[in-house]
């Protein structure tokens, strides 16, 4: 499960929701990561993570296994992460959809020419009918893509060594998802890259906006992600890859109506996942704020009065991950004359409840650039409050997340 962490001071209350599920007998491996685009906003570095997860880990005498992730990374930016990092992230997104060689696009064809006709996969009533134009626009779409993969793949494994990381093929932030048969081939292309593969992460029907629940057709969605679970079943078999294989589901956290559903298919099918939340610890930290009160309570307001004024610089890197309607937003004028009750209850992510409100959540979420700025004031009242936020992170990793996907 990967967990974020922006500021780097929750690592014990994250860990401690994993310990909770393992006393409940549920074995879930950390994955703290983090994007160089965080790095770069929080001003922190791949060796920050790697020190959190080391000193969290040693603390709680966790001894199982947990891994930093290098979230997202390419080509252009791996190399700072190679060396505190022991899970990388290739996203390959941008390459989608550029043209391929002719020769590459010839050796595709006739390396899954054997797949054409009707293809069963076991479990899927429906065979997918392949033609050679079904192979041909694979490759169209994704080759560039799959063969960079492979670059930073080998990049990656030339400075650390063989079988020394995880590596996980990212393709999420694209706005077209990509179908399970896509996936099929996908994954036999990557491995004639040789990349070793350990997880991966299509894009899925539906929005994946950060830190508020899903929205699309649900029935659509897990049809889909059972379609891809049983796809890689069967692509393990047929490309030999490694049989620990996973799906990864790039959430962006709090997907909660899908949840269920998720944890009834991996239950079905017994499997395991790979679900990615995003940094929305950090919005824990702002609700733990906000309910100390005083000149915490101060902070959370401050931080949410200058993400609105700054609002659409603040959410144009995440346009593609976020919906915010700006008449939904309180003013922030309004929100200085909140009681600590009434912000905890705008922000904290509980459906249905009168004060909820999901634009705000969203703002405050892209806002930590905001929360960076404050500095030293931010993170000294985090670790004034180190309790009461901690407690938050721990309720809301453990409860609203890990004991509905994995415990149920
Ligand atoms: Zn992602």
């Amino acid at each position: 499960m990967g967990i974020g962490d922006r500021f780097g001071l929750q690592g014990p209350y994250q860990l401690r929701a994993f310990e909770q599920a393992l006393t409940q007998g549920v074995e879930i491996t950390p994955v703290w990561n983090k994007s160089n685009r965080e790095h770069n906003i929080v001003h922190t570095f791949p060796e920050d993570v790697r020190k959190e997860a080391d000193a969290a880990t040693a603390t709680s005498k966790w001894k199982r296994e947990y891994f930093v992730d290098a979230d997202h990374i390419n080509n252009s930016n791996v190399e700072k992460f190679i060396g505190a990092s022991d899970f990388f992230t290739l996203d390959v997104a941008d390459f989608i959809g550029k043209e391929a060689p002719a020769k590459d696009i010839e050796t595709f064809l006739s390396s899954f020419k054997k797949y054409e006709g009707n293809l069963s996969v076991p479990g899927i009533a429906r065979p997918f009918e392949i033609s050679e134009k079904t192979l041909h626009e694979i490759a169209g779409k994704f080759l560039v893509a799959i063969r960079e993969a492979g670059a930073i793949f080998k990049t990656i494994e030339s400075k650390k060594g063989k079988d020394s990381f995880v590596a996980e093929v990212s393709m999420d932030e694209v706005s077209m998802p990509q179908t399970p048969i896509e996936l099929f081939f996908i994954m036999g292309a990557l491995s004639m890259e040789k990349v070793n593969f350990c997880t991966i992460a299509p894009k899925f029907t539906g929005r994946f906006n950060k830190g508020v629940d899903y929205v699309g057709d649900i029935k659509a969605f897990a049809r889909e992600f059972e379609e891809d679970i049983l796809v890689i079943d069967f692509a393990i078999q047929e490309f030999k890859l490694n049989r620990a294989l996973k799906l990864s589901v790039h959430s962006g956290s709090d997907k909660f109506s899908i949840y269920p559903e998720m944890a009834r298919i991996i239950r079905k099918h017994d499997r395991g996942i790979h679900l990615k939340t995003a940094g929305t610890t950090w919005l824990e930290e702002v609700t733990g704020l906000a309910m100390a009160g005083g000149e915490a309570l101060g902070i959370a307001k401050g931080i949410y009065s200058r993400a609105y004024e700054r609002r659409e610089d603040l959410c144009a890197p995440y346009a593609s991950v976020i919906d915010i309607h700006p008449d939904n937003l309180p003013r922030p004028e309004a929100v200085s004359g909140w009681s600590s009750e009434k912000f905890a209850n705008s922000l904290r992510h509980i459906p249905g409840h009168p004060d909820f409100n999901a634009d705000l959540r969203q703002l405050i979420h892209v806002g930590y650039k905001v929360a960076a700025e404050y500095g030293e004031v931010y993170l000294n009242a985090v670790k004034s409050n180190a309790d009461l936020v901690g407690k938050q992170v721990y309720e809301n990793l453990f409860e609203r997340h890990i004991r509905r996907i994995f415990m149920q």
